[in-house]
């Protein structure tokens, strides 16, 4: 997949008292710094990221797709 610069915007989330950079896309998706699967929330994505932090297979649950 390719990174598409132009069209996303960095972001800062918290979490716990931890700051994490993300980017969201365009269309305001948070993107998953790691396999770039899309949440529409940073909170969905947060608790992915915990996911791939704790060595969990793909959990990307119903997140949205590229169309
Ligand atoms: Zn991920």
């Amino acid at each position: 997949m390719a990174k598409e610069e132009r069209s996303r915007k960095e972001v800062v989330i918290e979490y716990s008292g931890s700051k994490l950079r993300v980017e969201v896309d365009e269309k305001g998706f948070y993107v998953c710094p790691l396999c770039g699967a899309l949440f529409v929330s940073p909170r969905d994505l947060v608790s992915h990221i915990i996911g791939h932090a704790l060595g969990l297979p793909d959990n990307r649950r119903a997140s949205p797709e590229r169309p």
